[in-house]
């Protein structure tokens, strides 16, 4: 496995593996990688010639300096998962490297149809405009037969599908797939997450409660309307002493516009526990 700082380098590899015709793995991420992330690595490792996965805390998509500045890093540990898991680049470039100055600082405006006004998009502004913004300058750099996201950000993945199939640049993404893998979760249930690295024991213990209550939801949701369900998910986890619910949004999977029953709906939930913020979901 080799790491690589630089886009030149990036392009010179991946234009060796285009005229070799592999097919092309990516997994964008921000480091601190745990199981989450490496179940999507070994997906594209099983279904790729070769995989490049990027490890860049995007500072353009961040809208709270603190959660930015305290986002946990470590690339020698990350490398060596993914060393072990059978990746062969790992793209690690400096804030500099990937972006102008000029960029950095301008605030881009992609059209989402929409899907970014709605749950993380009202909750961070710009939030999904660096998102894509990073995901596709990877995409240019990398050429991708497919990029794994896991279904953890639910919203990010409707809106990278968005960006590859409907949007103005779906021509220049026509030949990339793009693969949802499912959330992985300790055996407690809690979503793995690189922000659990900010809790201690017993606040992990505490966000447990999260899917606990999403999958009490289920249960709820047979006897009782979308609005009730939402307002006891929220009455529920408030009532616990440690953590905050900022939203509990019950939506339609594809438009991500407030469900009217329970078809096709997926429940999407960010809690505060102290200064960090975790999200999670549950299709019903
Ligand atoms: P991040 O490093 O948080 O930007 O995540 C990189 C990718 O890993 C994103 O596509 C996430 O949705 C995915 N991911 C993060 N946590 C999990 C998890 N617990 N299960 C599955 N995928 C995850």
């Amino acid at each position: 496995m080799q790491i690589i700082t630089t886009k030149q380098e990036i392009l010179q590899q991946v234009e060796a593996c285009k005229r070799q015709h592999k097919t092309i793995g990516l997994v964008p991420t921000m480091g601190a990688l745990h199981q989450g992330h490496a179940s999507l690595v070994q997906r594209a490792v099983a279904e790729n010639d070769v995989v490049f996965v990027s490890v860049f805390v995007n500072p353009t998509q961040f809208n709270n300096k603190e959660d930015l500045e305290k986002y946990p890093r470590n690339l020698e540990r990350d490398a060596k998962l993914l060393e072990s898991i059978g990746a062969h680049f790992v793209f690690a470039p400096t804030p500099e490297e990937m972006y102008t100055a000029q960029e950095m600082n301008t605030t881009f405006q992609y059209d989402f149809d929409g899907l970014d006004k709605v749950m993380e998009g009202k909750m961070r502004p710009g939030h999904f405009n660096g998102v894509v913004q990073v995901v596709s300058r990877l995409f240019y750099l990398v050429q991708p037969t497919k990029a794994y996201f896991g279904e953890k950000d639910f919203q990010q993945l409707a809106i990278i599908h968005q960006m590859v199939e409907r949007s103005a640049l779906k021509d220049t993404f026509s030949d990339l797939q793009i693969i949802g893998c499912p959330i992985v979760r300790q055996a407690d249930g809690l979503a793995l997450s690189s922000r659990n690295e900010r809790l201690s024991e017993s606040e992990k213990k505490l966000a447990t409660n999260i899917y606990k209550t999403l999958k009490s939801s289920m249960e709820w949701a047979k006897n009782a309307t979308v609005k009730e369900v939402e307002q006891r998910v929220v009455d529920t986890i408030n009532a616990i002493d440690g953590l905050e619910v900022e939203y509990y949004e019950i939506v339609d999977q594809t438009t991500l516009l407030p469900a009217t029953d329970f078809s096709h709906a997926i429940g999407c939930v960010t809690v505060y526990s102290g200064p960090v913020r975790l999200i999670d979901n549950i299709k019903y």
